[in-house]
């Protein structure tokens, strides 16, 4: 356990950079029930602790706020949704006393269909979020019995009713793919569903099978089918050809915007910007120093009660190791990545050190040079893996 005071570790973490930092996650880690595929940090049944751990969220983002100028603030889960709207509205008020004004310019919140009130909407909206991102996941009543989501297709279009009568200016709807069982006629028609519904953004990611989750166990037993490579790029092709074609720009792999709806919070941690975390088990990231918080939400409360940063564990990443980190954050997106921008942030210039690396890779067509910016072309993206594999290290 690293031990961090609240009194000196925000202040030396974040005067690294040259700026107060303009991103904030905030995670809340509380669900109605598990879902089996799900490895993020969250937890059902423990809806109790959700006083203290309000508590320990405010004093950490005290603790941050001298550092911080919010331009986007994402806070996620968990579900962040989930609770009495007392809660929810107690919540969006503690992250709004330290995040308002004119520079923020997106506040998303997470939300479960079947979570959501016109009351809680209200409050969030009164507090400045701006933006609802909804785990939509599919539309099939079979499909969602499968992820093990407690919603059905009614509740999604419910509450989209619902964040359209309250006003709510942004929303972005996530989809699973490639859900075991399902056809690419019913993911073609789940996208289609997406589509009549207006969302200014999706994003459509395909199923993984997280090690130590439900699922995983579930297909090692042989209960499940397995990934599928070409099944999943077969998924993911059919969603970008008729999310395109309704307008949605495929802006990053999995991500699809109307023009200026990007989610410029996700758009910062592909840029490898600097952000704060705060929340048990979020991570932080200020110029190669990163962290992690406390998983669990008890411990979490415990530590902040004690005057601590809460934080389970933290590295000084290498520049060589954060010269490729951009590259792997940045090759995902259709803008693909500043190279004189990872020279200026890390010192290490990746046309000079896989300079026969990125040749190849050119020669191959997989990625191409656009002015000083290196962009995976779309064979390039589909097999972005091995891209990366040969971009790892410097030229031998
Ligand atoms: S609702 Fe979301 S965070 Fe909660 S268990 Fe399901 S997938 Fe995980």
């Amino acid at each position: 356990m690293t031990v961090v005071s609240r009194a000196t570790w925000p202040e030396a973490v974040a005067s690294r950079a040259d700026a107060p930092i303009e991103h904030l996650y905030v995670h809340m880690p509380f669900c109605r029930q598990l879902c089996p595929y799900c490895d993020f940090n969250s937890y059902a049944g423990r809806d109790a602790e959700m006083g203290p751990y309000l508590e320990a969220l405010e004093a950490e983002l005290e603790a941050w706020s001298p550092w911080l100028r919010a331009k986007t603030v994402f806070v996620g889960g968990g579900t962040p949704t989930h609770g009495r709207v007392d809660v929810i509205a107690r919540q969006a008020e503690a992250i709004g006393r330290h995040v308002r004004g004119p520079q923020l310019v997106e506040w998303t919140v997470e939300a479960n269909p079947g979570t959501l009130e016109i009351a809680k909407v209200e409050a969030l909206m009164a507090a400045g979020v701006n933006r609802v991102s909804l785990g939509a996941q599919s539309f099939h009543p079979t499909h969602l019995a499968t992820l093990g989501r407690a919603h059905g297709p009614a509740d999604t279009v419910r509450a989209i009713e619902i964040l359209r009568r309250a006003g709510m200016p942004r929303l972005s709807l996530d989809l699973i793919l490639a859900i075991p069982g399902q056809s690419l006629g019913e993911q073609r028609a789940d996208v289609r569903r997406v589509v009549d519904l207006s969302p200014d953004h999706v994003s459509a990611y395909v199923l993984t099978y997280e090690p130590g989750t439900a699922f995983t166990r579930a297909w090692e037993e042989g209960r499940l089918p397995g990934p599928d490579p070409d099944r999943e790029l077969a998924h993911l092709d059919a969603t970008a050809e008729i999310l395109e074609a309704a307008g949605l720009e495929r802006y990053e792999i999995s991500n699809f915007a109307t023009p200026g709806n990007e989610s410029q919070h996700n758009l910062a941690y592909w840029r490898n910007a600097d952000w704060i975390a705060v929340g048990a088990g979020g991570h932080g990231h200020v110029r190669g120093k990163r962290w992690k918080l406390e998983d669990d939400p008890a411990r979490y409360v415990a530590r902040v009660r004690a005057g601590d940063v809460p934080v389970s564990f933290e590295e000084e990443v290498e520049a060589d190791a954060r010269a490729v980190e951009h590259l792997l954050m940045g090759l995902r997106l259709a803008e693909g990545v500043d190279i004189e921008l990872v020279r200026e942030r890390t010192g290490v210039d990746v046309a000079v050190t896989r300079a026969q690396a990125l040749s190849s890779l050119e020669a191959q067509g997989l990625v191409r040079r656009a002015g000083l910016r290196l962009v995976a072309t779309p064979a390039g993206r589909n097999v972005l893996d091995t891209v990366l594999g040969l971009l790892a290290e410097p030229d031998a």
